[in-house]
């Protein structure tokens, strides 16, 4: 037997099986239909892990960014420091 994920009110397919009410016609869904307790915890862990690898990507690429734009500006300096040396 195949489970199918759909509202028993409205048929329509369950968008989120995180929420107990259909998306569509906001009937309550039977408890088969919706992820476990132990699924959304380890759903939710796996978001987390990757929002952190996301987080320190980000923190990463913007050192290399700060880093290049200090050194732009560090090279503009003394160019311009060059000039009017004298
Ligand atoms: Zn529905």
């Amino acid at each position: 037997m195949k489970t199918k994920f759909e509202c028993p009110e409205c048929k329509r397919p369950v968008v989120s099986r995180r929420h107990k009410n259909c998306q569509y016609c906001g009937a309550e869904l039977p408890e088969s239909l919706l992820y476990t307790k132990a699924e959304i915890e380890a759903l939710n862990r796996e978001f987390t892990d990757a929002q952190e690898e996301r987080k320190v990507r980000e923190k990463a690429a913007e050192a290399e960014e700060i880093e290049k734009a200090e050194k732009e500006a560090t090279q503009r300096g003394t160019i311009i420091g060059q000039m009017f040396r004298k």
